[in-house]
């Protein structure tokens, strides 16, 4: 009855969650909240048909609860198909926490929201994201097994951000060998924007091959400290996007690639280590695609971390995590003759054959 009387732009805002553009048949979606600690967290389960929905936890300062839900409705998304790609036994999932992560973060926030975690089981597995460290899956790790990134000293991986940064690497090198016939980035114009965890890494294998790099952040303090570190550039202009560059590194947050940003970006190559790079995976994968922009999609170059975490599970050792890393290369490559042979974007690609893993396990399931 609803449905006749109010406008579809109000309907959206009818369903809040299931409504939304983000919504994208996720299985299950939990808001959590506790008033002593001031916790505010959501946790996204996309899918669990390969495996436990395994992934990270965000702590950001959203403007409100709509950006929250969006980001891990996307992320959660993206989970399942890194997962699937890179042929991990994963589903996927992701959880948000509201709040700024330098001021707001205690561990008692952090144990609640473990005991939230611990809830549902094992079905959803947590690990570290932006505005988390090592320590804080330690702190997790205290009131529930269903987290992975923790110390290596407690038994596990350690941070995966070094073995992300690897993967980027790998998939970089692996679309400089598409786009220019040779993998050697020496002299490479390389643009790295957010030098955090994964980016710095990033940064550090860059010099160490003699690109030619420049970094990029809000913080101010972190590109001193990385530029004097590796004598690397610092961009300092407003205009990122029209500044001339063999290869775009998003190491920050994701969507930079948009409506706004496509039109001007002067980069050869798109490798980076943010998810969720394309505002709009169809539209912006096409548009980049024309314009003859290699994009290496993202849930495939950065799923180092995933290996590293994975190997907690498995109980892998250092070896295997790093061969699994490396063959990211060989997958890019893969992929991206693919995509040529087929005229599909490279987004398209790569989401084909995920999505043709999951489906087969989910007929092998109903057998
Ligand atoms: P991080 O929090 O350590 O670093 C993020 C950096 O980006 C910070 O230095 C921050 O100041 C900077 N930043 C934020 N907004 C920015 C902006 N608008 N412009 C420039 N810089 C900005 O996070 P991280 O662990 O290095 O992860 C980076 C990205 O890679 C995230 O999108 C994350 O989801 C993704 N990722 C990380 C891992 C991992 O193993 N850590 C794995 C897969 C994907």
């Amino acid at each position: 009855m609803t449905s006749e009387i109010i406008s579809s732009k109000e309907l959206s805002k009818a369903d809040p969650v299931f409504g939304q553009n983000s919504f994208d048949d996720h299985e299950q979606i939990v808001f959590c909240h506790d008033k002593d600690t001031g916790l505010k967290a959501i946790i996204g389960i996309h899918s669990t048909v390969l495996g436990p929905a395994l992934g990270g936890t965000r702590m950001w300062d959203y403007k409100n609860e709509w950006e929250a839900l969006n980001d891990v409705l996307r992320l959660s998304r993206g989970m399942t198909f890194k997962s699937a790609i890179t042929g991990l036994n994963l589903g996927g999932g992701k959880a948000v926490i509201m709040g700024d992560a330098k001021t707001e973060k205690t561990p008692e926030l952090m144990r609640r929201f473990g005991e939230f975690v611990h809830s549902l089981s094992g079905k959803y597995i947590t690990a570290e994201d932006v505005g988390m460290e090592t320590e804080d899956m330690d702190t997790v790790r205290e009131v529930t097994p269903y987290v992975t990134g923790i110390s290596q000293n407690k038994g596990g991986a350690g941070n995966p951000s070094p073995i992300t940064a690897y993967g980027v690497f790998m998939g970089m090198k692996a679309a400089a060998k598409f786009k220019f016939g040779s993998d050697v980035l020496e002299d490479k114009n390389v643009l790295v924007q957010g030098i955090g965890n994964v980016g710095e890494a990033l940064v550090e294998h860059l010099s160490n091959e003699g690109a030619n790099v420049t970094i990029s952040d809000i913080n101010q303090e972190r590109l001193e400290e990385v530029s004097s570190k590796y004598g690397v550039k610092i961009y300092n202009g407003d205009e990122i996007f029209s500044k001339p560059m063999d290869i775009y590194a998003p190491c920050a947050l994701g969507a930079t690639i948009n409506d706004d940003t496509i039109y001007k970006l002067q980069a050869k190559i798109i490798a980076g280590a943010a998810n969720n790079q394309l505002a709009d995976e169809n539209k912006h994968g096409r548009l980049l695609q024309e314009r003859g922009i290699v994009y290496a999609p993202d849930f495939l170059i950065n799923a180092g971390g995933i290996i590293n975490v994975y190997a907690e599970l498995e109980n892998y050792d250092r070896q295997e995590i790093m061969r699994k890393t490396e063959n990211i290369y060989n997958t890019t490559l893969e992929i991206l003759d693919n995509a040529k042979a087929n005229d599909l974007t490279t987004h398209e690609a790569a989401f084909g054959i995920a999505q043709e893993r999951i489906e087969t396990r989910k007929r092998e399931n109903s057998k």
